[in-house]
């Protein structure tokens, strides 16, 4: 779940790029309390219809300022 891409990445070679589970188990302790199964590392898991795992570049380029570096601003950075 915190990788969708990660049989694409191991055929690739791009091991390195592969974004790990981190064994959190939110996704288990969702389904248990019967919810949705999504991923604390990976917000697209589980929310697909809306949220895409893959989001192509912004036409328009613009310079921002990435603030915090958790995985949110790591990844947005
Ligand atoms: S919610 Fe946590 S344990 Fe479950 S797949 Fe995502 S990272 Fe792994």
């Amino acid at each position: 779940m915190a990788d969708p891409h990660i049989v694409r990445k191991i055929i690739a070679g791009e091991e390195d790029n592969i974004w790990p589970c981190i064994g959190a188990t939110y996704c288990l302790d969702r389904i248990y309390q019967g919810g949705e199964a999504l991923c604390m590392h990976n917000a697209a898991s589980g929310r697909e219809l809306t949220m895409p795992h893959d989001i192509p570049p912004a036409k328009v380029k613009k310079k921002v300022v990435i603030i915090g570096a958790g995985p949110a601003g790591l990844e947005a950075a």
